[in-house]
């Protein structure tokens, strides 16, 4: 159960259409077990998002195998919550609407405005469910899109650099909101990110990913001690060896 990627390989076509292909990377595996929070960390371009997406049915992989819970993953599925850097809102529906519509055809009109409210409580959003998403913040929007993931009440939570483009002082907010809830519903994390101090943060166990010549590949896992608080002079040695693993 939880996550299984068993030597899994993906390429992509290259772009001058003569049908030769690019490896991201082969024989990767990877288990996160259920509950567990693991972060995938590398530099730009190592192939993190296409994991996550492989994970997510959103890629398939060339070769391999992937299953979520014990199930193989064929496609996107309600049982994988996926939230992206851009929460991608509906801009005419308002919040609540927009956590409503990607639960509408699973419950009652009143479950799922009732759930709707629930998860937006959540990420302390209630004052702001009759808003329009042109009326919030980077950090609301994003908030709205975790409420719109949970709602569904998926097993696994897929994350993509979810904070990635908010400053700071929102991005440390909602790592706070994010253990919180990761605390209270239990789920089963993959979180994909290039920043070191965020993943020490969040996770149970980080996984490198590094480019290496002719290929990208995982190199290393560090699992990290809960709790957190009293971790500081250990966190900076640990940060300086993820740092001299990644480069
Ligand atoms: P990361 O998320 O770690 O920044 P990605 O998974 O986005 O990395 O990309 C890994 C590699 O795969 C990069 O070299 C990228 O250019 C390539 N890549 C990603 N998506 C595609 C695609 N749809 N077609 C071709 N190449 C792609
Ligand atoms: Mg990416």
């Amino acid at each position: 159960m939880g996550i299984i990627i068993e030597n899994v390989k993906k390429t992509f076509g290259t772009a001058d259409g003569k049908g030769g292909t690019v490896e991201v990377f082969s024989g990767v595996d990877l288990k996160v077990r259920p509950g567990e929070f693991v972060s995938l960390l590398g530099p730009s371009g190592c192939g993190k998002s296409t994991l996550l997406n492989i994970v997510a049915g959103l890629e398939r992989a060339n070769s391999g195998n992937v299953t979520v819970n014990g199930r193989g993953v064929v496609g996107p599925g309600a049982d994988r919550g996926v939230v992206f850097q851009e929460a991608a809102l509906m801009p005419w529906l308002t919040v609540k609407g927009n956590v409503i519509f990607g639960i509408k055809k699973r419950m009652s009109a009143v479950e799922a405005e009732g759930t709707a409210e629930k998860y937006l409580k959540m990420v302390h959003l209630s004052r702001f469910s009759g808003a329009y998403p042109h009326e919030l913040s980077g950090g609301m929007k994003q908030r709205v899109a975790i409420a719109r993931a949970l709602a569904m009440d998926p097993e696994t939570l897929l994350m993509d650099e979810p904070f990635g483009a908010l400053d700071e002082q929102t991005r440390s907010l909602l790592h706070k909101q994010v253990l919180h809830i990761w605390g209270q519903t239990g789920k089963t994390v993959l979180f994909v990110t290039h920043n070191i101090r965020e993943a020490m943060l969040l996770s149970d166990r980080i996984v490198l990913m590094g480019v290496q010549p002719g290929g990208i590949r995982k190199v290393f896992a560090v699992e990290l001690p809960r709790p957190r608080d009293s971790l500081e002079p250990e966190f900076a040695e640990m940060e300086q060896q993820i740092r001299s693993l990644l480069s």
